[in-house]
């Protein structure tokens, strides 16, 4: 379990290059994970249709890095670069093509000349060895390819608090499969076990993470905010990279459920190699608001002398802006349990079918739905410090 981190100040070139040649050097070199006869697959994080600047997807300079340094190793033609974006977003040629002008890596593989997934195909697996789930829906390419590279980017996640290696690899299960998920999975710790069950059996060859332009606050989507971390990650264990990063945001068993399930390492057990020292934290990180949700709703003295009003009192909820609102529809057709309908020039939400996923917030395109606490959850948030920037605070510690 060894993760390589290297600095890296920006999107350049040939500061990418060296920076991903070093930190998969770290774990032995990219031609001890790919053998000339590969077929890879390169799958970025493609959540939505977002320019690179915000932070949301995976950089295409790093794409494009990523792919010269491995067509010296095997053909281009044998690689693809293929993800299945958010939610409720259908896995068409249409809306893949969409995303993937928006992003810029349409441009990358028309320069590189690597294969860029149009197959809205798919296959439904079993998962022997899923703890949480047993079958899924698999994107023809990644069952087509000798080895995955996971292109994951760092980022905050107002459901799962973080968003890195293992949530990265939940994007090869295709658009409308992802809302049975998000339906049948309605607790944190659930989906988190399912997501685990998914990356393990996907099993990636390497996870490189872009954490040059990182996100914090409401990630992952347009409500997050981006944010400078300057840092290149490697592993070939996707759990290991996501402990380290946990432990770079600040997050601890506590905040975070991923910490918390069997065989995902603790990250004292992991070998951190390259240019950060394992105490270091990053100062102020801002996590999502909703970080703070587990302490919140399972705080005794409110659900003690409350209940069963304390629930709604305690439980987060969206809402949307209306003045950045373009009544565009997407947050009422990713949402996977009708809980949302535009009347009028309105968006509405039905809170008693509100399953508290954050789709909505993750996917609308202009950022306009923002995750709010009432009155009493935010009393204790302040008051304890649950909330995302006092716990970053709270943990702060440089090398
Ligand atoms: S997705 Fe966003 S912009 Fe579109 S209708 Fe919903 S809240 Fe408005
Ligand atoms: S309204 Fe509730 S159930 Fe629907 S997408 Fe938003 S958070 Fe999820």
């Amino acid at each position: 379990m060894k993760v390589g981190v290297i600095k890296c100040d920006r999107y350049q070139k040939d500061l990418l290059k060296d920076a991903l040649t070093r930190s998969v050097g770290l774990l032995g070199g990219f031609e001890n994970i790919i053998e000339p006869d590969d077929k890879v697959l390169l799958k970025p994080n493609l959540l939505l249709a977002a320019k690179p600047d915000r932070a949301v997807t995976t950089h295409p300079l790093f794409l494009e890095a990523c792919i010269e340094i491995i067509s010296q190793h095997i053909p281009v033609g044998n690689i693809t670069i293929a993800d299945s974006p958010g939610a409720g977003i259908a896995y068409t040629a249409e809306k893949l093509n969409k995303v993937y002008r928006q992003t810029g890596i349409m441009d990358v593989a028309q320069k590189t000349g690597c294969v860029l997934n149009q197959d809205p195909g798919y296959q439904t697996v079993a998962l022997k060895e899923g703890k949480a789930i047993k079958k899924i829906d698999v994107i023809n390419p990644a069952l087509e390819a000798d080895k995955i590279i996971n292109l994951c980017k760092w980022k905050t996640h107002t459901l799962t608090t973080m968003t890195g290696a293992v949530k990265n690899m939940f994007g090869v299960v295709p658009g409308f499969s992802k809302v049975g998920h998000h339906l049948r999975f309605t607790s944190v710790e659930a989906f988190t076990q399912m997501l685990v069950d998914i990356a393990c059996h996907m099993k990636p060859a390497l996870s490189i993470m872009d954490g040059i332009l990182g996100m914090e606050g409401e990630g992952p989507g347009m409500k997050g905010t981006p944010r400078h971390i300057g840092l290149v990650l490697a592993s070939t264990d996707c759990l290991a990279m996501d402990a380290v990063v946990a432990k770079l945001m600040g997050l601890d068993t506590e905040s975070l459920p991923l910490l918390r399930l069997e065989g995902v390492p603790a990250f004292d057990d992991i070998q951190l190699r390259g240019e950060i020292s394992p105490e270091y934290v990053i100062k102020d990180f801002i996590l999502p608001t909703t970080a703070g949700r587990k302490q919140v709703m399972e705080n005794r003295f409110a659900n003690k002398y409350l209940m069963p009003l304390a629930k709604t009192l305690l439980n987060p909820y969206p809402v949307t802006d209306q003045a950045t609102c373009t009544l565009c529809g997407t947050c009422q057709k990713v949402c996977p349990h009708q809980a949302i309908k535009i009347r009028g020039k309105q968006v509405k939400f039905d809170y008693r079918r509100c399953l508290r996923c954050f789709c909505c917030s993750e996917l609308c395109p202009e950022g306009a739905v923002s995750i709010k606490y009432k009155w009493l959850a935010n009393l204790l948030l302040n008051k304890a410090g649950w909330g995302g920037k006092r716990k970053a605070l709270k943990h702060s510690e440089n090398d």
